[in-house]
């Protein structure tokens, strides 16, 4: 699903990746891990395609086609999702119509009409049981006010309705407390499915409990160092990265 090939990528004219290479096939969980300023949201962000990021070697492929030239929308569009891509409070916009508006747009991409509002309803009803978010949720603000449990739980939500083939979610908030853990946790093991994939980037040992990747990968100074199982993960919790450090400057 996911090919990327010698990576490079930079910011501000700063170096950042320096030869990436990762292979996503559907149906499986990968994890990134690695110390602060490694390069995991950098990563994130050049493969969800944000602007400010300029790929300066190598290549991404989604689904055997090159997607490194894409805007951010249309790899959205070809179910590229990367979580806290709206971030933004928007007053007067519930949850359910933003996602609507999302749903639609995508459509609209791929030069179809717009959902039926019987479809719609049944969509967001189905969806919003599947991951127990209340009735009161949906018509609230989007991000209005939102804790940090409730700013989780619109994410998931959103990966839920949008249905991606691969999603990004970078917990990289020092903020994840238990219930945004569980929360995150809850909705990926809903989600998951064998045509679809997810990269769950994170700090912290304790989501991947929850989340049990199939890949944990190492990412230290924009390079993969070590790739292993969720037994590394385990590893990682218990020594720390310094060990990793000494190895890769060994
Ligand atoms: P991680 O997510 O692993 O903590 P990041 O990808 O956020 O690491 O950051 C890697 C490096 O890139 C850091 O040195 C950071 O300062 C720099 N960086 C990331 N994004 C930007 C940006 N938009 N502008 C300037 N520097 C950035
Ligand atoms: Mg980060
Ligand atoms: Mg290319």
């Amino acid at each position: 699903m996911l090919k990327i090939d010698n990576l490079h990528a930079s910011v501000e004219d700063k170096t950042i990746l320096q030869g990436i290479n990762l292979e996503v096939k559907a149906g499986e969980v990968h994890a990134i891990m690695g110390p602060n300023g490694s390069g995991k949201s950098t990563l994130a962000s050049v493969i969800a395609g944000k602007e400010e990021y300029e790929v300066t070697k190598g290549n991404i492929e989604f689904n055997g086609e090159d997607i490194d030239e894409l805007a951010a929308e249309e790899r959205a569009h070809k179910g590229v999702f990367l979580s806290f891509q709206y971030p933004v409070e928007i007053p007067g916009v519930s949850v359910t119509n933003f996602m609507k508006t999302a749903i639609n747009e995508t459509r609209k991409a791929k030069g179809l009409e717009d959902m039926p509002a019987k479809d719609m309803l049944k969509l967001i009803r189905e969806k919003s049981e599947l991951l127990e978010i209340d009735r009161k949720f949906l018509s609230r603000s989007l991000n209005e006010g939102f804790s940090g449990g409730e700013k989780k739980r619109n994410e998931i939500f959103q990966m839920a309705m949008l249905e991606p083939k691969l999603a990004i979610l970078d917990e990289t908030d020092s903020g994840l407390d238990i219930d945004a853990l569980r929360i995150v946790a809850n909705g990926v093991n809903k989600l998951k499915s064998k045509d679809n994939a997810v990269v769950v980037i994170t700090h912290y040992q304790r989501l991947l409990d929850h989340i049990v990747p199939d890949f944990v990968h190492v990412l230290y100074n924009g390079k993969i160092v070590k790739s292993g199982t969720k037994e590394l993960a385990h590893e990682l919790e218990e020594k720390g990265y310094d060990w990793i450090k000494e190895e890769v400057n060994a």
